[in-house]
């Protein structure tokens, strides 16, 4: 039987999506293994201790909340020298962190401090006897590695959006702490997170993308395919490379390898010839649905649906279908 640890990520006051997924791949990996516990580690300003309970509800049986009014925002060295305390401290098999952009920054952070073998932006795992067998994709997302590490406890980021998020009820309980390092004497400080628009869903936790290429011929064609997101009404809007270095969309809609890195439910391509850089960062997506006048375009190869037509007349009637199956 062995315990699992799991950090849950928090922003402006609320728990990140990702903290359910990683608490929940942490309470899959407590059941698979004896069923040890699952201890959760959230920092934040004051109150986010109230949200703890939440994590019970994936399956959390204790909650170490860290609060300080300078843990607002993440900062690297606090919340590392917190989480490595926190993981050695409890004897752990796994600790499990999201691959988002702070995890990407902590989960090293915590491995190195503690020596620790890591793995990331994991996509499925399993415990075999002493090892931990991991899925990661290599090379731009064009094989699937699996690695097998063996220290413990094994550090795993996991790619957001990747793996089930399933309940498993209980009623977690809650232990204050203190941060490892006084957050106000941090050498670096995040003084503003910017945010596109108060109202736009994050491209890491909108279930539904809809993402736009240059097959669009100019920004202002854009609308076509933030009309089907707004149809949709849980959908974020997402573009490739050509598309935000052509200025048509800001640098932070872009998929790919040097952009987000997302995995909705789905994820809808318009115009988008199927690049290798822009398939490493949506190629996991849960269903993939591609329109593209050309048949051989490369996207099809991982497309789970693909229209081949002018997107100038497919997305539109794709649209009002939607709106209609929504009843909007
Ligand atoms: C180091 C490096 C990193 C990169 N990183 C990224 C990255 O992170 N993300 C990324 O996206 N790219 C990245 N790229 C760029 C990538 O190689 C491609 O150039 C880019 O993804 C192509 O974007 P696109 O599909 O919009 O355009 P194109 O490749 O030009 O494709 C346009 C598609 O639209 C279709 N089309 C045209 N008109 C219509 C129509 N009327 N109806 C339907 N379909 C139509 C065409 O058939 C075509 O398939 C990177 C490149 C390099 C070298």
């Amino acid at each position: 039987m062995a315990n699992m640890f799991a950090f849950a990520e928090a922003r402006g006051g609320e728990l990140r999506k990702v903290a359910f997924e990683t608490v929940a791949a942490a309470r899959r990996a407590a059941d698979a293994t004896g069923g040890g516990e699952v201890h959760a580690l959230v920092l934040g300003a004051p109150g986010i201790g109230d949200r703890a309970a939440a994590l019970g509800t994936y399956g959390a049986d204790l909650v170490m909340v860290v609060e300080h009014p300078a843990l607002e925002r993440y900062s690297a060295e606090t919340f590392a020298a917190t989480a490595a305390e926190r993981l050695k401290a409890g004897s752990y098999r796994a600790g499990f962190f999201a691959a988002s952009a702070e995890g990407r920054d902590l989960a090293p952070r915590v491995a190195a401090r503690l020596g620790l073998p890591l793995a990331s932006d994991v996509t499925a795992f399993e415990f075999q006897g002493d090892a931990v067998l991991v899925q990661h994709p290599g090379y731009t997302g064009k094989i699937n590695l699996t690695l097998r590490l063996t220290g413990t406890p094994a550090i795993l980021s996991l790619r957001p959006g990747a793996l089930p998020v399933t309940e498993a009820p209980r009623t977690a309980r809650v232990e204050r702490a203190e941060p490892a390092a006084d957050p106000s004497a941090a050498r670096v400080v995040v003084t503003e997170l910017a945010q596109q628009t108060a109202t736009a869903l994050d491209l890491g936790e909108a279930p539904v993308i809809v993402s736009g290429g240059r097959g669009l011929r100019g920004a202002e064609h854009f609308k076509l395919v933030e009309d089907l997101a707004a149809a949709f009404g849980n959908a974020a809007v997402g573009a490739t490379r050509a598309v935000t270095d052509d200025g048509w969309r800001p640098a932070t809609d872009q998929i790919g390898q040097t952009g987000r890195v997302v995995s909705p439910e789905l994820y809808v391509a318009v115009g988008i010839s199927g690049a290798i850089q822009h398939l490493a960062g949506m190629r996991t997506s849960r269903t993939i649905v591609a329109i593209n006048k050309d048949k051989d375009a490369p996207i099809f190869k991982v497309a789970d649906y693909g229209i081949v037509g002018d997107l100038f007349e497919v997305v539109p009637r794709l649209t009002e279908e939607v709106r209609k199956a929504k009843g909007r």
